[in-house]
């Protein structure tokens, strides 16, 4: 990844695979493919111990990603939904924000 990022730094807008020519990307997930099990765990415990879950840029609408919400939620926690969109569980968040997330995030953390 740092060898990709070297390489947009030296100004290749979207550097593609020295070896294929195919597309680079770091640890994300494109729809249609699956977590990564170990992730999805992970999340699970973050929501079940979080005091505020912040959801930005998901429609909260496939799972299992969306279930954070509620597992959140049972236990307590304030969460905070970030979308362009409106989600399913805007009615039991604390706080929405409405907007395009590379507008509205970096207002949120301060460096707007
Ligand atoms: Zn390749």
């Amino acid at each position: 990844m740092e060898r990709a990022l070297e390489r947009v730094r030296a100004g290749e807008d979207d550097p593609p695979c020295r070896t294929c020519g195919g597309i680079l990307k770091s640890a994300t997930i494109s729809f249609g493919q699956n977590l990564v099990p170990d992730d999805l765990e992970r999340a699970q415990r973050a929501a079940e111990h979080c005091d505020l879950l912040l959801a930005v840029g998901s429609s909260l609408t496939v799972f299992p990603a969306a279930g954070l919400v509620p597992i959140a939620r049972a236990v307590g926690a304030r969460v905070v939904i970030v979308n362009e969109e409106p989600t399913p569980y805007d009615d039991i968040a604390d706080g929405v924000v409405q907007g395009r997330i590379g507008d509205v995030l970096p207002a949120i953390v301060g460096i707007a």
